[in-house]
């Protein structure tokens, strides 16, 4: 199998759209952005070159995140294709991919931007098995209890403020969206509207992979 690539803006719905997809095709999910939290907090070389950039709302620089997907799909689990999450986000990190790997299918989740500073405000995480929830849109069935694991520790990522999202939609804006128009030509676009229900867009997205 191919490696697919999940695309769209920052709050989009890509990480809970991965789970699902990991789940049903068995693809890894390979998502930068989890990457580079881990490395900050690690405090390895790439998370101290990381941190100022993510604390502003701005892209890693393309040669930290070519490197660090190079070593990531050696990696035994990625023989097969991956799913990548958050990545390519630049053109040149586009064709470094794609001297690298083949990939069959960009799926776009396509958010306003109106929705996305509420949805990314309220979101939170399990910490031990990273389920995603909202605040408003998508609480916890039971009170500070994981729907998934039972586990009562969660997390909020330090960037979820809405002064950093807007400069994270800007850095979308600027320097991530017109890898759309250069997957289109590729003919490997897959646009989703990621403003419906969570179930609808699986749907949709897995309705393409088979
Ligand atoms: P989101 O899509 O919600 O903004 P991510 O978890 O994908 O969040 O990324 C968080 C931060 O990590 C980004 O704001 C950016 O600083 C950095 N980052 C993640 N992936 C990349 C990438 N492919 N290129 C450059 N920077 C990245
Ligand atoms: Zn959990």
């Amino acid at each position: 199998m191919k490696s697919i690539v999940l695309f769209g803006p920052p709050g989009a719905g890509k990480g809970t759209q991965a789970q699902r997809i990991m789940n049903s095709t068995g693809l890894p999910q390979v998502s930068t952005g989890d990457m580079l939290r881990a490395a900050v907090s690690a405090g390895t070389e790439t998370g101290v070159k990381a941190k100022s950039f993510m604390d502003a709302g701005e892209l890693v620089p393309d040669d930290v995140i070519i490197d660090l997907i190079k070593d990531r799909i050696k990696q035994p689990d990625a023989v097969n294709g991956v799913m990548f999450d958050g990545f390519p986000r630049t053109i040149p990190q586009a064709e470094a991919l794609s001297e690298i790997c083949e990939v069959s299918h960009v799926i776009a989740i396509e958010v306003p931007d109106s929705k996305i500073v509420e949805r990314i405000c309220g979101r939170f995480t399990c910490a031990d098995c990273s389920a995603v929830f909202h605040d408003t849109f998508k609480p916890t069935k039971v009170l500070n209890k994981c729907d998934s694991c039972d586990s009562s520790n969660f997390k909020r990522r330090a960037d979820d403020n809405e002064s950093t999202v807007l400069s994270r939609l800007n850095a979308y804006h600027e320097q991530t969206s017109p890898l759309a128009d250069w997957y289109k030509s590729r003919n490997i676009f897959y646009p989703f509207n990621g403003d419906r229900p969570i179930d609808e867009i699986t749907t949709d997205i897995l309705s393409v992979l088979q």
